[in-house]
């Protein structure tokens, strides 16, 4: 996917220009963005893991003009990522998700207590209930799922940056599309809300992760020692990750949560 770096244009660019354009892939046109970011290194593309958007970044107007050649070059890598993209599971009465790293059925509940609430039954199944009328459910379900991320990622990072005597100066919940979690160089903190999907222990061990570099802002033997006092076992966290990234991606569409 890399290529080397090409020298960086001095020029100050002017506002981003957005183009969609359409690549030919196996004989299907496939929509492609191009973007022009003066910050990006190089030309890269990109494929989104849970809506197939293709994006090629383009760092200057110079290389944006060969930024579809590139793309077509990438033609094969594309085609297996969108291969990839798996179909989305919308939110609504009767369909199942992960949560906490469970599987729930969403069902409806009768009003009078909150929107939505977690149900679990004798028989050991577990339900997610949701009143009011049925095309809001999908809504619903998704504000409770972003509340309870927001909720806890927040405690946990608090918990966490206690624990090794640090501050982070702010923490957003978002949707990422390639990243959990980071931590930027002014100590800001950022998650996706997805972690509220995925067992507890792959939670703790993200937000541990991105704590632990207001400590070691790298990824050497010591960072890594850090967050093995912290959570114990870091491989098997990083393997569910590996391994169902894209079933976390499944579940209702990309946006931003502040
Ligand atoms: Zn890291």
């Amino acid at each position: 996917m890399r290529r080397p770096a090409a020298p960086r244009a001095r020029r100050k660019a002017a506002a981003a220009p957005v183009q969609r354009k359409l690549l030919k892939i196996d004989g299907e046109p496939v929509p492609v963005t191009l973007k022009l970011n003066p910050r990006a290194r190089q030309l890269i593309v990109r494929v989104h893991p849970s809506t197939g958007e293709v994006t090629v970044v383009a760092p200057s107007r110079r290389s944006l003009a060969h930024a579809m050649e590139f793309a077509r070059k990438q033609s094969d890598w594309i085609a297996q990522k969108l291969e990839n993209v798996p179909e989305p599971v919308p939110l609504g009465l009767g369909r199942r998700i992960l949560y906490r790293g469970e599987s729930h059925v969403i069902r409806y509940g009768e009003p009078g207590r909150r929107p939505v609430w977690i149900e679990r039954c004798e028989d050991g199944e577990r339900i997610i209930r949701v009143n009011g009328r049925s095309e809001h459910a999908a809504r619903r379900v998704l504000d409770f799922l972003k509340r309870e991320a927001r909720r806890l990622l927040d405690a946990r990072a608090m918990y966490y940056a206690e624990v090794l005597g640090v501050k982070p100066s702010r923490i957003t919940v978002r949707d990422t599309s390639s990243r959990w979690g980071s931590c930027s160089s002014t100590r800001n903190l950022s998650f996706s809300w997805r972690l509220i999907l995925a067992p507890p222990f792959v939670l703790e061990y993200v937000v541990a992760h991105e704590v632990a570099h207001l400590r070691e802002m790298n990824h050497g033997p010591r960072f890594w020692r850090l967050v093995a006092e912290l959570v114990g076992n870091v491989e098997r966290p990083q393997a569910w990750l590996n391994e169902h990234a894209a079933l976390l991606h499944r579940y209702a569409p990309k946006t931003v949560m502040e």
